[in-house]
Order: structure tokens, then sequence, then C-alpha cells
């Protein structure tokens, strides 16, 4: 049995007056909470104050980008072994804003990956297709592609969770239905059984990401390859994360 995985990303929001609100809801919301892990993926400097916040609490503490190289002279970039001093226990790589915001690649991808995980850090590695790549029939393809060019079978899957996150249903209200989440999840996981065994693709974590809300959470989280979500929107309101945290639940053992 997975234990679900719940992850805020914060994207660029919160100063540190708001990011302590929040840390003060959630702390006494879900900070002790069990059978669900969750982690908040700050932006990089609210990491530090942030980590003050969780001390004590089952939260742990994510980014949400890195650069591969372990130092340099590389402007506004930061490192693994940064982050890790940070606090941080994870690091969201490929987010769609990523790919397709900062054109990120698969090839660029798959050097964060690797480099986050040798720093010891968990990736939560994102995947999605575009609304033209569904019409066109080509969301296995791509999330395929998306795997295949990305995840080594050298990588520790320890460390790595995955999240399917529909492009066309971040940030738009839209979300998958439950079915749509479903047969990609399975497909993800079948592909993962093909790199890393049928072993470890059981015990992988396939979040769901894309307009979660407290409303919608619980049917998502049904579904029998879903293990929780990566919640933009939503986790910036102490009280709706909190009620898709304990929508991921019920499923724990
Ligand atoms: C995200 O940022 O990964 C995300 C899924 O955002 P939202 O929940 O707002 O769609």
């Amino acid at each position: 049995m997975r234990t679900p995985f719940v992850a805020g990303n914060w994207k660029m929001y919160n100063d540190l007056k708001a990011a302590r609100e929040l840390m003060a809801g959630l702390r006494s919301s879900v900070g002790k909470m069990q059978g669900v892990d969750v982690a908040v993926c700050t932006p990089f400097t609210l990491l530090y104050p942030m980590g003050k916040e969780i001390d004590g609490t089952n939260i742990r503490l994510g980014a949400q980008n890195c650069y591969f190289e372990p130092k340099g002279a590389f402007t506004g970039e930061i490192s693994p072994d940064m982050l890790k001093a940070a606090g941080c226990t994870y690091v969201i790589i490929g987010h769609s804003e990523r790919r397709h915001v900062f054109g990120e690649t698969n090839d660029l991808l798959k050097r964060k990956v690797s480099a986050a995980q040798r720093a010891g850090l968990h990736v939560i590695y994102c995947i999605g297709e575009l609304l033209a790549e569904r019409e066109a029939g080509r969301t296995e393809a791509v999330v395929e592609s998306q795997m295949r060019e990305v995840l080594t079978p050298e990588l520790d899957t320890n460390l790595l969770t995955l999240a399917y996150e529909p492009v066309w249903a971040i940030g738009t209200g839209k979300t998958a239905t439950p079915e749509q989440a479903q047969a990609v999840h399975a497909f993800v996981r079948a592909k993962l059984g093909g790199i890393y065994g049928d072993g470890a693709a059981q015990r992988l974590r396939i979040q769901y990401g894309g307009s979660v809300k407290p409303s919608n959470a619980a049917e998502l989280f049904a579904c029998p390859d879903v293990d929780g979500g990566l919640v933009g929107g939503a986790c910036l309101v102490a009280g709706d994360f909190a009620a898709i945290i304990r929508a991921a639940q019920p499923r724990a053992v």
C-alpha cells in the first residue's frame, strides 16, 4: 500500500507575513497528520523561515526547481546541495511552467533529476500533455517521452515521485475527470514498470495535479493509481489545503 502524498506548490506567491500566517494555519490543522505525507514547496527566499515554521511537525519542505551543477558561475541558479542545506526534503522538477514558460527540455530535466537525487533530495518529477496534444490523441506518447528521456534506470526510486499534471488543467479551474486521471496514471505506472520493474512501479507514488480543490480531491484520490496530489492555487489557503490533505487520508494504511 502506498502512503498518499500531497504537496503544495506555492509558485511565486506569498511574502513572509502571508507565509507565516499560512503555515500557522497548516500547523494547527495538519501539522501532526498521520498516514499522508505532506510537503510545502515554497519560493527559495522562504525556505529557511518556513523550515523553522514546520519544525516539530510532520510537514516537510520542498523547492520548486534547482540547477544540476553543484556550484560555480551560474548567476541566478541554485544547487541541489544548497536546497538540502536550507532544509529541503523535496524538489519539484519539470513543472509545466518550467517546461513551457522557461523552455526547459527533457535533456536539461534529466540532468536536474539526477543531480537532485545525488544531493539526497526526493524529486517530484512532473509530466503532462498540452490541450492540443490531448486533442490530437497524443497524451500517452507525450508522457511516455517525458519519462523515457528523463527517468534513467540508475535513479533511486525511493527518492522519486511522479506528478501527472495535464497542462490544460493547471491553474485553469478545469480538472481531469477521475476516469481521465486514472487512465493516464495506470499508463504511467505500467511504463515505470518497464524502467524499474513491477515491484518498484507498485511502490512509486503518482500524484495528480491540475486544479485540485476540496470539492474534487476525494474523487480523484479514490482512483486506484492516484496517490495524492500536487496542488497549486488551493494550497495558498490553509483551510483548502488541509481539506485536500484530509481527502487523501482515508486511503492511508
Ligand atoms: C501546480 O502548480 O502544479 C498546479 C497543479 O496548480 P493548480 O492546482 O493551481 O492547477
